[in-house]
């Protein structure tokens, strides 16, 4: 019989169980390896709040503490939430990893306006 998954979605190899974890939108029972996981880690303070912090903060540097979060989800609700997509049978035999959109560090914003200026500068004069 075909199968629609090699795996059948699940990463449990020579193993007869896995422990199951709980959805974290929806609360459904899920077994740990099948479960779509991501971890993601987030400023305490949105974007204009740690700016307004920052102008007012008496230390030179302002460490603002991050929420570091275990996302685990089941399958239905990380396609409701777009966490993973649907495939066709054919992009499904695809196995490379989804292409990572490049992420600006913090280092790197801080540095760019310094970086572009002087070329900038040099061509207007
Ligand atoms: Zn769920």
């Amino acid at each position: 019989m075909s199968k629609k998954r090699r795996n059948n979605g699940r990463a449990k190899k020579n193993r007869g169980h896995d422990r199951f974890v709980r959805c974290i939108n929806c609360g459904r029972v899920v077994p740990k390896d099948k479960a779509v996981k991501r971890y993601t880690v987030r400023n305490m303070v949105d974007a204009s709040s740690l700016r307004d912090l920052k102008e007012n903060s008496a230390f030179a540097v302002l460490v603002v503490p991050k929420f570091y979060t275990k996302l685990e989800y089941c399958i239905s609700c990380a396609i409701h939430a777009r966490v993973v997509k649907v495939r066709s049978a054919k992009d499904r035999r695809n196995r490379d990893p989804p292409a990572r959109a490049p992420r600006p560090k913090d280092d790197d914003r801080k540095k760019a306006p310094v970086q572009t200026a002087p070329p900038a500068a040099a061509a207007v004069a």
